[in-house]
């Protein structure tokens, strides 16, 4: 359920009414209550002059001799109607009238029996002699008012007006007190709270009237200045929201919400504009991302593929349906891998080389972050650099490879065997070079043509290969001159190889010709030597004296040819 207080116009036309009420609730209740004073007022002005007349008849009457007359009005002044209770008090509260007190006074005082005495006499004491209103009408001789409430819950006034003792009474009533009386006159306002609650429903109609018109015209009014031009508004931001951001609104007037309305089409233009460059860019960028020759692959925040294009898929031989269900970091059916590339992105931008499905594959993954540095997803390109590795293979063949003969050449001999030497000193493993010369090569030459020497050479290449192990390195030193290096061979072992070469071309025949080969070799430890070049020139020494004693055979270098001892 939709609160009511979600609509701008309710929560308006609510303070508003809340106000209106407010302020016509306090007009009316200010205007109701100076009413129902002034009804009082008028209501205890209206008694009063009643009183006064009624005393003024009384002391006419009186002053005229008339006390008989004055008694039966006395009596009579109860009878008046809507008047609860009117009667003559001494001063003393006791009702006038009654009993012989005032006769037997007047007479004593005029000296003869001039008012004939009650012959019932009563005494009704109607307000207590020390009654605290009765001594103020006394002391200040003016007429005082108070309000009760009966126990029935009536209200009632009391009247209590003076009865002066004037100049024309002193001859009966003698002239020591100035008050010779009270007027008590008592109504219930009964007929008068009748009027005021009147007023009090009337008012409450008229306000309750006022408050609803108010509310009526003031939600009209909002609802055409601000509720409609609102509703505009938000109902055109909620459709640019949902992506249309055609939308506009009319501008009308000056105010606030006409500029609203203004800026929100000022707005939905430029996000438009905005909008169209960012799909145009993404256009160019899924063109160029689709025609790639590299393979890419991206994922959203959440590691889920979003993107793969068709090189991808290519390279890895999937389709972005298995890539996506097997997870970005199967990609390579390699999840730690990945892992670890991904991690290290910041720090190493370095791509991994890794054989995948018979291809060479160069991929490089990266965590793609924004501006702020937050992250968005990560990506993966892969490039096939199979046919790079085997040109860079080619290239590091050729420069490593004599080309007549194919063995390894002297710039390789040369760094390989200084590794080598290095690695068998560090630890203390053995090492030997195995060194030979074709024996009268030049009168071969001169004999069967330099081509067929090359011949011979390459024949001889191919069995020294076959001669020696995998790890070892036959390379060719220049010339007619060969070496190879046997890695954790002794000198026992080298002369059994050598041996073994030296008879195998002593047995090869090339194109119906024969050559023999003198052969030098030198080991370590057997000779006590540290360098590369101290190693060949025993192996050389060797190979010399071979040649001095016949050629065609096998020797090993002694301390002597190392020139170490
Ligand atoms: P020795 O028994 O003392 O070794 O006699 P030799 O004639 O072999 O003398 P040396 O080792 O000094 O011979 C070098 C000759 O080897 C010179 C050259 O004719 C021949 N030679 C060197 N390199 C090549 C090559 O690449 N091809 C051919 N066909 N011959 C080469
Ligand atoms: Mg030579
Ligand atoms: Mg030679």
């Amino acid at each position: 359920m939709t609160n009511i207080f979600s609509h701008i116009g309710h929560k308006i036309i609510a303070v508003v009414g809340v106000i209106v009420t407010l302020s016509l609730l306090a007009v009316g209740m200010f205007y109701v209550w100076q009413l129902e004073k002034n009804i009082l007022a008028q209501n205890e002005r209206t008694m009063t002059k009643l009183t006064e007349s009624v005393i003024q008849g009384l002391q006419s009457v009186m002053l005229a001799g008339y006390a008989d007359i004055a008694r039966s009005f006395a009596d009579r002044l109860e009878q008046i109607p809507d008047i609860t209770d009117f009667r003559i008090l001494r001063i003393t509260g006791q009702q006038a009238f009654l009993d012989n007190t005032t006769i037997e006074n007047v007479n004593a005082r005029r000296g003869d029996e001039e008012f004939l005495p009650r012959d019932d006499e009563q005494t009704v004491q109607v307000l207590l002699t020390d009654h605290p209103e009765i001594q103020k009408v006394i002391s200040s001789q003016a007429t005082v008012s108070y309000y009760e409430t009966h126990s029935s819950g009536e209200r009632i006034l009391t009247l209590l007006t003076p009865i002066k003792n004037s100049k024309g009474c002193h001859k009966c009533h003698g002239k020591e007190r100035p008050v010779r009386g009270v007027l008590k006159l008592t109504t219930s306002l009964g007929a008068v709270q009748e009027d005021i609650r009147r007023t009090w429903v009337q008012s409450t109609m008229v306000i309750g009237v006022a408050i609803l018109g108010t509310l009526l015209l003031t939600g009209l009014l909002i609802r055409r200045t601000v509720v409609r031009p609102i509703g505009r508004v938000t109902g055109a931001m909620v459709r640019a929201a949902d992506g249309d951001l055609t939308q506009t609104v009319p501008v009308m007037g000056r105010d606030e919400l006409s500029q609203m309305a203004s800026s929100f089409n000022h707005m939905t233009r430029q996000l438009m504009q905005t909008y169209t460059g960012l799909r145009n860019e993404q256009d160019k960028l899924a063109t160029i991302i689709l025609s790639a020759r590299e393979g890419i692959v991206v994922t959203d925040n959440d590691g889920k593929v979003v993107l793969m294009n068709p090189a991808a898929e290519i390279l890895l031989g999937k389709s972005m349906t298995q890539v996506v269900s097997e997870g970005f970091f199967s990609l390579i059916d390699d999840p730690d891998g990945l892992r670890t590339l991904l991690e290290r992105d910041a720090e190493i931008k370095e791509s991994e080389t890794i054989h995948f499905k018979g291809r060479v594959l160069s991929v490089y993954a990266a965590t793609i972050r924004t501006h702020q540095g937050g992250v968005v997803g990560s990506a993966a390109l892969i490039r096939d650099i199979t046919e790079e590795k085997r040109l860079e293979e080619r290239l590091r063949r050729l420069s490593t490879t004599d080309g007549l003969t194919g063995l390894f050449n002297r710039r390789h001999l040369d760094e390989t065997l200084a590794i080598e030497m290095e690695r068998a000193l560090r630890y203390n493993s053995p090492l030997s070079i195995m060194m030979f010369d074709v024996d009268h090569f030049k009168r071969f030459n001169d004999e069967h043509g330099h081509d067929q020497g090359d011949r011979v050479l390459q024949a001889i290449s191919q069995s020294m290969q076959e001669h020696v192990r995998k790890v070892d390195i036959p390379c060719r030193y220049g010339g007619e001159e060969f070496l190879a290096i046997l890695p954790g061979t002794g000198q026992a072992g080298t002369i059994i190889v050598s041996e073994r070469l030296r008879h195998s071309i002593e047995q090869l025949e090339v194109d119906g010709l024969r050559v023999t080969i003198s052969i030098g070799i030198a080991s370590i430890p057997d000779l006590d030597v540290k360098t590369p070049e101290a190693m060949i020139e025993a192996a050389d020494s060797a190979l010399y004296r071979a040649k001095r004693a016949g050629r065609n055979q096998v020797i090993a270098a002694h301390r002597n040819d190392s020139g170490s001892d």
